[in-house]
């Protein structure tokens, strides 16, 4: 809370500027940098500089801003809300603000605040709506701060979504006043017509909030299927973020790190519906089963899974389901465990003259004795990732060299790829199979593939062929502590 005495020395409002005449006086980077601040809006900005720079000159050409380029005199003032001393010339600015002060024109004069009628705020862009961000002048550095937070809070589509709510604020009027109203416009900037802006598509936005309007009906629900990366909580997407403070319940996999879980309201609801391997808590039936219950009861859901949540996923299931119930849902993409893992390998999946495509595959279908399809892929050079590769590591690699792939083709292996606690290994195809009989790697494992795996840095990783001794001496090194 704020403490009671603490007034503000400089009180922020807002200035009707649409078609008015702004003055900028300066020709050089202060000059700019007001400029295109004033450029956010509709005024009409005026630049008086009897020298403009390059930069300047540029912007002035393509912003279509009127230039006066001439000595400086009072009168160009004429006529300005809103006077910028930028000149970088002490002298000069002193004098633009003493003209501007007895012409009545509030003025600012760059870092002189003892010349300034008003702070220039940090400015989050989202018109109609403007969150400006003052500190006195105590840290433009802090307020640069708050202003990047809160831009990423915001989504880009956030001032249509206020625009299309200013042209349903007559009709909503009309509503009962209090919670009917209210559920309107809750509904309204958190459901169906905030979806659909956010999708771009305008004129579904306008029916949706008709229809909230005409409808006594609770909001429908919504589902995001989204993906949480591959476990460091800064690779999610700033949609994902957005959206889980939205949630009214965040239905997880076991392998969402609980720091990414957290960024939820705090009174969402959490649901982990398993899946690490041998414990499943909910089967897939019932975790569709739970999807359309929650959507129908009108919750705003986000169902959280690791990496991207159309690679082994099982999304295919769950967004069948969604769709014989009728629920709407959306897909958010996440970072792959792929591409972490080769981050974090510093590894070209591709790789000019080596490798040109790319197979995401999981060693859980070798069944049977026919070959993979995507063996054949491998042959001709794709970089192969593979997911859930652990515990058939040997038979991932025991195909491959059947299939003709040699067993000197480079391999790399990440454990909790991306995460602080990671750990890298490489090789080569024949010593791959080392990796089951591991009880130390208690983490997920990326393994990847091919002959691009060679382009990867391999000063941080250890060789997996310390490892290719019998498989029951090193399953007994492993388990010590
Ligand atoms: N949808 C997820 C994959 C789910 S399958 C994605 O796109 O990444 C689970 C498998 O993903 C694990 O067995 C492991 O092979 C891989 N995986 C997930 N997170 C990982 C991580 N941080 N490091 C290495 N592999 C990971």
């Amino acid at each position: 809370m704020p403490q009671v005495d603490a007034k503000l020395n400089a009180f922020p409002v807002f200035v009707r500027v649409e078609g008015e005449a702004v003055a900028v006086v300066g020709g050089g980077d202060q000059a700019l940098a007001k400029a295109r601040l004033i450029g956010q809006s509709s005024a009409v900005l005026r630049i008086i500089a009897q020298n403009a720079e390059p930069d300047l000159l540029a912007f002035i050409a393509q912003s279509g801003a009127s230039h006066i380029a001439a000595a400086y005199d009072a009168s160009q003032l004429d006529g300005a809300v809103l006077v910028f001393a930028a000149s970088g010339d002490g002298e000069l600015d002193r004098r633009v603000a003493a003209d501007a002060r007895r012409l009545g024109i509030p003025v600012n004069a760059v870092d002189r605040p003892e010349l300034c009628d008003f702070f220039t705020p940090a400015l989050v862009n989202r018109a109609p709506v403007a969150i400006a961000i003052g500190t006195e002048g105590a840290g433009p550095v802090l307020a640069q701060m708050l202003r990047s937070r809160i831009d990423r809070m915001l989504s880009p589509s956030f001032g249509g979504l206020a625009a299309l709510a200013a042209s349903f604020r007559a009709a909503a009027e009309r509503l009962p006043k209090g919670n009917i109203r209210r559920r309107f416009w809750s509904d309204f900037f958190g459901g169906a017509p905030a979806r659909a802006i956010e999708a771009g598509e305008l004129s579904r936005a306008y029916e949706a909030a008709t229809d909230l309007l005409l409808s006594n009906a609770p909001a429908s629900g919504h589902i995001a299927l989204v993906g949480a990366g591959p476990g460091a909580e800064d690779l999610l997407t700033l949609r994902t973020h957005r959206l889980l403070m939205e949630a009214d319940v965040i239905v997880h996999d076991a392998l969402v790190p609980e720091a990414v879980i957290a960024m939820g309201r705090r009174d969402a609801e959490r649901l982990a519906v398993g899946k690490r391997k041998g414990c499943h808590t909910k089967s897939q039936a019932e975790i569709n089963a739970l999807l359309v219950e929650l959507g129908r009861q009108g919750k705003r859901v986000v169902r959280l899974k690791s990496g991207d949540p159309l690679v082994f996923g099982r999304a295919g299931e769950e967004m069948a389901a969604l769709r014989d119930a009728g629920i709407a849902y959306e897909v958010v993409p996440g970072v792959t465990a792929a591409f972490a893992a080769a981050a974090d390998f510093e590894l070209p999946l591709t790789l000019r003259g080596v490798s040109s495509s790319m197979v995401f595959t999981t060693g859980h279908d070798l069944k049977g004795n026919s070959l993979p399809d995507w063996a054949r892929l491998a042959i001709s050079g794709a970089t192969v990732a593979v997911y859930m590769g652990r515990s058939v590591a040997a038979e991932v690699a025991g195909r491959l060299i059947e299939a003709g792939l040699s067993p000197d083709t480079a391999v790399a292996v990440v454990e909790n790829a991306s995460l602080a606690n990671r750990r890298r290994f490489h090789g080569t195809l024949a010593d791959l199979p080392s990796l089951e009989a591991r009880a130390d790697l208690s983490g997920p494992v990326m393994t990847i593939i091919g002959d691009a795996v060679a382009g990867a840095n391999f000063e941080r990783s250890e060789p997996l062929a310390a490892h290719r001794v019998a498989g029951a001496s090193v399953a007994a090194e492993g388990v010590q502590p």
